[in-house]
């Protein structure tokens, strides 16, 4: 039979992405950019967390001149949301999406003479695309050569379709903290910059990721571009902590503990038999997998908090569940309770940048890989870190 209640149960898996955290990063980055507008980066539909309702409670707080993102298909969908702020494409107009770009009034990094030749052929009469000129200073992956820049502005200035507002490049070693890259980058964009040719046209200049924002003052320029802070996470390696910067955690991930069993002393569990019991144990099965985003890296090596203790994750992570050893625990664990894969639960806080560790990645992957099939729910302050009092 199909329930026809009007209000479905909350689903057993769910994230929670606290708005009012979020707000309270992007004033981080905003007291961090000193005099820079903060253009918040929200590709990958907010790292996994939703761009669109990360980027109206950025826009409402005013946290936000524009918003930055990877794709057009990414911009038609902050248009969708009414977000009616100036966007730009990091990774410029993709071949066949000329036409689409310049409905959605968007503005391409520009790093390729195709590109150039694309968007000045598909703007329309007298409607140049505002385009942001990005320069390679020593990431090498996107960008014009840097001593070739302004031979290639006065290029572009001959094609009637484009309108070059700003010059843009990208940092590559900014989450070390004393990697002297970055530094020899921003020289080499304020060198640049300070070119009269380019000085006397005022483009408006962007170099500042998270890791440049918050730990090399020198990068911040005109506009900024954080994203993985406005998360909650630290941008740094080693694996730093939000605490540390000032940060109030966004993502909270819940499940829910399937079944209880007990297993005798040598009994083998989980696919591939990866993990037996040495003594008699209480295993917990939780209902999450690879399925959610819960990644097969966890295997034998996450943790998971429930009832405010940390247990560990044994065997392998499947598909739709994983199981935990609650053998430790002094209170019984039934069905239904509640499980904190990330999250604080009592005095235990599982942070993002802990599971980055675990599975041997960065905290941007983690937040990423949070497949649709979880429910997402924006309550607006789950964290006291949150509150204003915290300003
Ligand atoms: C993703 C991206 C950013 C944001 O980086 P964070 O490390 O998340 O702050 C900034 N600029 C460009 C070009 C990017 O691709």
């Amino acid at each position: 039979m199909i329930a026809t209640s009007s209000s479905p149960p909350q689903s057993a898996t769910r994230l929670s992405i606290d708005l009012g955290a979020v707000v309270h990063n992007g004033r981080v980055a905003q007291r961090a950019a000193g005099g820079a507008a903060v253009w918040p980066v929200v590709k990958a539909d907010g790292y996994g967390l939703g761009a669109v309702p990360i980027a109206q409670a950025l826009a409402n707080a005013g946290v936000a001149e524009g918003f930055c993102v990877a794709l057009p298909e990414e911009a038609a969908l902050l248009r969708q949301g009414g977000i009616t702020h100036p966007l730009v494409l990091l990774s410029g107009v993709p071949t066949g999406w000329e036409e689409r770009a310049a409905a959605l009034n968007v503005q391409p990094f520009l790093f390729s003479m195709d590109e150039a030749h694309r968007l000045n052929a598909a703007a329309p009469p007298g409607v140049p695309f505002p385009v942001h000129l990005k320069v390679d200073t020593g990431m090498a992956r996107l960008g014009f050569p840097v001593d070739e820049a302004v031979e290639i502005l006065r290029t572009l200035e001959a094609l009637p379709g484009l309108r070059v507002v700003g010059l843009v490049s990208h940092l590559a070693c900014a989450d070390e903290r004393h990697n002297p890259v970055t530094a020899q980058q921003a020289r080499r964009f304020q060198e640049l910059r300070s070119h009269p040719e380019i000085a006397r046209r005022g483009l408006r200049a962007s170099l500042a990721n998270s890791a440049g924002l918050l730990g090399h003052p020198q990068t911040r320029f005109d506009w900024v571009r954080p994203g993985i802070l406005l998360y909650g996470a630290s941008p740094f390696f080693p694996l730093s902590d939000w605490r540390r910067e000032g940060l109030a955690p966004v993502v909270h991930w819940h499940s829910q503990v399937v079944q209880v069993r007990t297993l005798e002393a040598g009994t083998p569990m989980g696919y591939g038999h990866t993990w037996r019991a040495v003594k008699p144990c209480q295993i917990a099965q939780i209902r999450v997998g690879y399925g959610d985003g819960y990644s097969r890296r966890l295997s034998n090596r996450g943790e998971v908090l429930i009832r405010g203790c940390r247990v560990p994750v044994i065997g392998r992570v499947c598909m739709d569940l994983i199981a935990v050893d609650v053998t430790p625990l002094s209170q019984q664990v039934q069905p239904g309770d509640p499980v904190t894969l990330l999250g604080q639960d009592g005095e235990a806080f599982i942070g993002i940048e802990e599971m980055a560790h675990w599975m041997e990645t960065i905290p941007y992957e983690v937040i990423c890989r949070h497949a649709p099939r979880a429910e997402r729910r924006y309550p607006r302050v789950i964290h006291p870190a949150s509150s204003p009092g915290m300003e």
